[in-house]
């Protein structure tokens, strides 16, 4: 049994980022009350390991972002890797808090791209409902149509000056998809596909792998990028991938028999984490004893 180390995996600069911010700042502000806006990023280990900072967290996936502010009446606030609209930020400075913006400078380049543009057009962008970063740059203007999938271009009439744009997380193969689909109604539209540079490079790595019988996907089933992975996966051919949040979620049958096992992890989730699958499947290999360990091994960073 061979185990490949998918490279890249793990961590992507914007969550570096996001979770230095947030240390420092619960560093900083030892007697201050900090809460995150939603998941820092979608993993629970990472959220699990914050707490243990001191910095609180409000999150309800059935709720938006500016409901979650109701939730938060004192001191500091800290908005996500996934990016903010203006009416949370603007909400957040009317109720008295301190503002710390974790946000990915890839997101908030998505940000300027659709501001610039709706001042004389309109913007399709292909996102995930629900989804924080995709709340984020919709509620930035009317002019800005949430797209999930080709069918709910139906619902759209005329539009001016047509931007086509995207979600920085989604899938490659089903954005060019949607976006041939958009191009269909409206042909004369632009397009700006703005899958992130860590995006990409990890769904490219799992597309170029070649006989392998098995994707291990180390990811919380929230994060987007982690379930794209698991689902490229099929596209690229291998006929079985798993999802799972550590090494504790991994069974036998998973990987009995296999030949070439690869294992990735998507840009939310530790390489501590990552790191200890690959680990305990080349021991298994080795010698062909399945004895899990008893914790998952988090580092946050
Ligand atoms: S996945 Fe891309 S957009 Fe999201 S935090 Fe990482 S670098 Fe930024």
């Amino acid at each position: 049994m061979e185990i490949i180390n998918v490279i890249p995996h793990g961590y992507c600069a914007g969550v570096i980022r996001a979770i230095r911010t947030a240390q420092k700042t619960a560093q900083e502000n030892p007697d201050q009350k900090i809460t995150m806006l939603g998941m820092i990023v979608h993993n629970q280990f990472v959220v699990k390991e914050c707490q243990r900072l001191g910095i609180g967290f409000v999150e309800d996936p059935s709720k938006t972002r500016e409901d979650l502010l109701d939730e938060i009446d004192e001191g500091i606030v800290i908005f996500t890797a996934h990016g903010i609209s203006d009416r949370v930020r603007e909400k957040a400075f009317a109720k008295g808090l301190t503002v710390v913006d974790a946000s990915c400078p890839d997101v908030i380049r998505t940000h300027t791209l659709v501001r610039n543009h709706v001042a004389d057009g309109d913007v399709l962008y292909i996102g995930k409902k629900n989804h924080p970063e995709s709340e984020g740059t919709v509620s930035l203007s009317p002019r800005i149509h949430l797209i999930t999938k080709a069918e709910d271009l139906d619902g759209l009439g005329q539009l001016h000056n047509v931007l086509i744009t995207c979600q920085t997380t989604l899938s490659l193969i089903d954005t060019r998809g949607i976006i041939d689909a958009c191009l269909e109604k409206y042909p004369g539209a632009k397009v700006a596909e703005e899958i992130c540079a860590a995006t990409r490079m990890r769904q490219e790595a799992v597309m170029n792998l070649r006989d392998t019988d098995c994707l291990i996907v180390v990811g919380d089933p929230r994060s987007n990028n982690s379930t794209q992975l698991k689902r490229i996966a099929f596209d690229a051919g291998i006929k079985e991938a798993h999802l799972i949040g550590s090494v504790l979620d991994l069974k036998e049958d998973m990987v009995k028999y296999k030949n070439r096992i690869a294992v990735t992890s998507g840009s939310s989730t530790p390489n501590s984490l990552t790191n200890q699958v690959i680990d305990f499947l080349k021991q298994y290999a080795k010698d062909g004893v399945w004895q899990l360990p008893e914790e998952a091994l988090v580092r946050l960073l």
